[in-house]
């Protein structure tokens, strides 16, 4: 059900700020930058080998990551593994009773569907499923 790490989402306060790090000093390439509305973010995608960077900057205080930033400073906000279907995986946690953010999935960035997994089922990290 598994294939691979998608993508790293790290929260960041401004992210024309961060890219001067992640795309000027490491060189990485920008994908993409879109605002996700319903999770008051705006994304910005960067490959690293296969994998991905997605830098979370907060268009509001009250949405998720702007919450997460004013309690923890800007740091790595979750971990996205790439599955084929997320409704099974889905499933097959709420049959493990696995505690879950989201008990259906959201359409997230470029489209794609997610599901948060709560980080006291995941031994601390915020994991989401995600498929393409
Ligand atoms: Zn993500």
């Amino acid at each position: 059900m598994i294939k691979k790490i998608d993508h790293i989402g790290i929260a960041v306060n401004n992210l024309e700020e961060s890219l001067s790090f992640y795309e000027g000093v490491l060189g990485l390439e920008v994908r993409g930058i879109e605002e996700v509305s319903e999770q008051k973010v705006k994304v910005g995608f960067l490959d690293i080998g296969g994998v991905h960077l997605e830098l979370l900057e907060p268009t509001s205080p009250d949405g998720p990551v702007g919450k997460f930033i004013e309690k923890r400073g800007e740091g790595i906000h979750h971990i996205a593994i790439l599955v084929d279907d997320i409704e099974k995986s889905i499933d097959l946690m709420k049959n493990k009773e696995i505690k879950l953010i989201d008990e259906k999935p959201r359409i997230g960035a470029g489209k794609s569907k997610m599901a948060f997994v709560h980080p006291k089922s995941t031994h601390g990290i915020l994991l989401e499923l995600y498929e393409k």
